[in-house]
């Protein structure tokens, strides 16, 4: 029945016990019966039809059922920087293809090399680039540099990791292990041992009552150091901006503060830039508001805007000589490879990517718009009493919802999926913290391409309206 072009009947029926009809659209049936999406309970899909896209264009997206969408999301997980059908980026991956698909990382490639030295400019006090496939794996090549710093050059010492509740780092095992989202390593374990986690600094959800909140959450970090032991700890890794654990802008003051912690306890710094690099934020990099000059810098979603898969793990030349010390000594250098690191479509595009984003203006378009997405967001807020924060910074904004906002009660994570689900139907789509645990899973997450236009940003805050509307009963 799944290829004749009748609709058909779902065996199951809804809980009112109404039959629900499926599409037999091919590619959804086909989705349907073969494909495990991620992050998601497939249980629903036997009453309702998996969302199945066919073509975008800008922050436009079409469904398999032809249905426009427009995405507040860059792809689902702030990753389509430059919005869909960017046929010079499409070109360029083509043109170097047929020049040179591949060759293993242990070698360089002409777009390899040319974009090294594009990506370092942007960042002072950084030179090193070293390519992999994803963010996970991109600070996952960090985890191991830093341990092989602590073998090699402080006698086994120095090898723990410190990261932050809320954070998240990847998926594998190892990032898992670094992540401060209890919900997405828990059945995982066991996880890897040496991680260590400090306190998040989210204002709106105090942990400390008193003072300058920047400066505590900051020794909140020391604390840790001090009661682990400084000796013990190689590294701290954080999200400039809290991205999927809630959109966390940090407090004023509180970045100067640890870095400096870095620097008297002799600790690197890494930043996972997976979701704030290259313009999300409004600057270049998500650390450069703040001053901060990190060891480590980790990028992937937006290098090539989801055009190709790549990654960029960048550090210091002090770092890299580290693994020069004794070219004798065939345990000296950093003896890791990535198999598709070598491939050239990553860098290829990424150079289009940023030639565009510079000509287009799109850190400072990202800045403007995020602006105008704020102003309207914290409008909203007068009228709905669920809106409990609205927060953010460039094109990375959230919106924590609550079911009591003079107490701070964190809306059910139902009624957010529903406002969520409310957006969708009126053509918007919205992204959310994951299912998680409370407290966590309440915040409204919107990413729009760095490309959006006021028009984009103000229907986008229209739907928001109207959904919340829709959900809590606030005034329409
Ligand atoms: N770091 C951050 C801040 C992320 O948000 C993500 C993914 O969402 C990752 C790392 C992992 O990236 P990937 O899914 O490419 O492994």
């Amino acid at each position: 029945a799944a290829q004749t072009g009748h609709a058909q009947q779902s065996p199951l029926s809804d809980n009112a016990g109404i039959p629900v009809t499926l599409s037999d659209h091919p590619a959804i049936t086909a989705d349907r019966a073969h494909v495990w999406h991620h992050l998601t309970q497939h249980r629903r899909f036997e009453t309702t039809d998996p969302l199945v896209f066919v073509e975008g264009q800008g922050l436009r997206l079409r469904d398999a059922p032809g249905r426009e969408f427009l995405d507040a999301t860059s792809g689902g997980v702030w990753t389509v920087n430059l919005g869909y059908g960017r046929a010079s980026i499409a070109q360029a991956i083509h043109d170097q293809l047929v020049r040179l698909p591949y060759f293993a990382g242990t070698a360089g490639t002409v777009p390899a090399a040319l974009y090294a030295a594009r990506l370092v400019s942007k960042m002072p006090g950084l030179s090193r680039v070293y390519y992999s496939n994803s963010g996970s794996e991109a600070n996952e090549k960090v985890f191991k540099m830093v341990r092989q710093i602590a073998h090699r050059h402080r006698g086994g010492r120095k090898s723990r990791i410190l990261y932050r509740a809320r954070d998240y780092h990847g998926t594998t095992i190892a990032a898992l292990s670094a992540g401060g989202q209890p919900q997405r390593a828990a059945q995982f374990g066991p996880l890897t041992p040496g991680f260590v986690e400090v306190p998040h600094c989210l204002e709106y959800r105090r942990q400390w009552p008193e003072g300058d909140y920047g400066a505590r959450a900051a020794r909140a970090i020391e604390e840790v150091i001090l009661r682990e032991g400084p000796d013990t700890i190689g590294l701290l890794c954080l999200e400039p901006i809290t991205a999927g654990g809630g959109v966390i802008v940090p407090p004023e003051g509180y970045w100067p503060l640890v870095q400096d912690i870095c620097r008297r306890h002799d600790i690197l710094l890494h930043i996972d830039e997976v979701v704030c690099g290259l313009g999300r934020t409004g600057a270049w990099f998500g650390y450069q508001h703040y001053g901060v000059k990190p060891d480590f810098v980790t990028l992937a979603k937006g290098v090539a805007s989801g055009y190709a898969a790549v990654a960029c793990t960048v550090t210091t030349e002090a770092v890299f000589d580290l693994f020069k010390d004794d070219p004798n000594d065939p345990l000296g250098q950093f003896r890791d490879i990535s198999t598709f690191g070598g491939c050239t479509a990553g860098p290829a595009a990424a150079l289009e990517v940023l030639r565009i984003i510079e000509d287009e203006g799109l850190v400072e378009n990202a800045a403007r718009m995020g602006a105008r997405l704020l102003d309207n967001l914290r409008a909203l807020q007068a009228r709905h009493t669920a809106i409990g924060e609205v927060r953010g910074k460039g094109l990375l904004v959230g919106i924590e919802l609550v079911s009591d906002r003079g107490l701070r009660t964190p809306a059910p994570e139902a009624a957010v999926q529903q406002v969520v689900a409310e957006a969708l139907a009126r053509g918007v789509i919205l992204g959310a913290t994951t299912r998680a645990i409370a407290g966590f899973n309440n915040t409204l997450c919107l990413a729009p391409a760095l490309i959006a236009t006021a028009d984009d940003i103000d229907r986008i805050a229209d739907v928001i309206d109207r959904s919340l509307a829709h959900v809590f009963g606030t005034a329409d």
